[in-house]
């Protein structure tokens, strides 16, 4: 099924590509400073990792219009590579990939009222606009414990990820369908063990559809690697394939 922004898509496609190749923003000292006391997926990387993520890095910041909202004065650089630092972290495994269709992110400074549905959210993507929309609080409180499963910003660059690999035009290949069939097949079962408690390491929120349960995964799957891993191997290792990535390699596991 082709989703019906097919054409928005194409149009935004061109915008991201052209501000990409204007708009050069180049890493600054302070910005690897920042980094490297604030980006703890960053810090663990050996210097080779790390000059692939900084380039990157300097291609989604370059790409992406960053848009302050509800009362925000301006997004910060600091907030641009925080942001950025994320996309580039869960995209990881692909050298290009930048999530071209989604070239606007709007910041807002707290939790917002969202007019679509009356409620306020802490963040949320929206593909037909090419937005992903995240509070910046929220964002902030996602980094300060690394190790609890609950970051807003994995989780919303996540539902990027998962709808642009429906999305064509954007001039992107996200997930390989061997490795995209493995996952799906084993969703409704890995969905029941985190409603019966058996997987006690995802929250509550992943059993509501399965665009929840794959925004939570990812959330663990960086956050805690190895204690996902041990908990749940198989639905591990099909993320690491979809993701082209194992988190386990930066860190030693927990306790050790
Ligand atoms: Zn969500």
């Amino acid at each position: 099924m082709k989703p019906n922004y097919y054409l928005a898509s194409r149009v935004s496609w061109w915008m991201e590509q052209a501000r990409f190749l204007l708009f050069k923003r180049s890493l600054t000292a302070s910005d690897l400073g920042f980094l490297e006391r604030n980006f703890p997926f960053y810090c663990k990387l050996n210097p080779r990792h790390k000059k692939e993520f900084l380039v990157k890095l300097e291609m989604i910041l370059s790409s992406k219009k960053f848009v302050p909202r509800g009362g925000l004065e301006e997004v910060s650089s600091e907030m641009e590579v925080l942001i950025s630092a994320t996309i580039a972290m869960v995209t990881f495994g692909w050298k290009r990939l930048r999530l071209a269709h989604f070239h606007t992110i709007l910041v807002y400074p707290n939790a917002y009222f969202s007019t679509s549905n009356k409620t306020y959210h802490r963040g949320e993507v929206n593909p037909r606009f090419g937005l992903i929309v995240v509070s910046w609080r929220c964002f902030v409180e996602g980094f300060l414990d690394t190790k609890d499963g609950v970051n807003l910003g994995i989780h919303e660059i996540a539902h990027a990820l998962k709808l642009a690999n429906q999305i064509e035009s954007d001039g992107e290949k996200e997930f390989e369908p061997h490795a995209w069939a493995k996952y799906k097949s084993l969703v409704p079962f890995e969905l029941e063990k985190v409603r019966t408690g058996e997987n006690s390491l995802f929250r509550e929120a992943a059993t509501l559809n399965e665009h929840e349960f794959f925004a939570v995964a990812l959330e663990n799957f960086f956050e805690r690697p190895w204690q996902f891993f041990h908990e749940r191997p198989e639905l591990y290792q099909a993320i690491v394939q979809l993701l082209k990535q194992d988190p386990r390699v930066w860190e030693k596991p927990e306790g050790h």
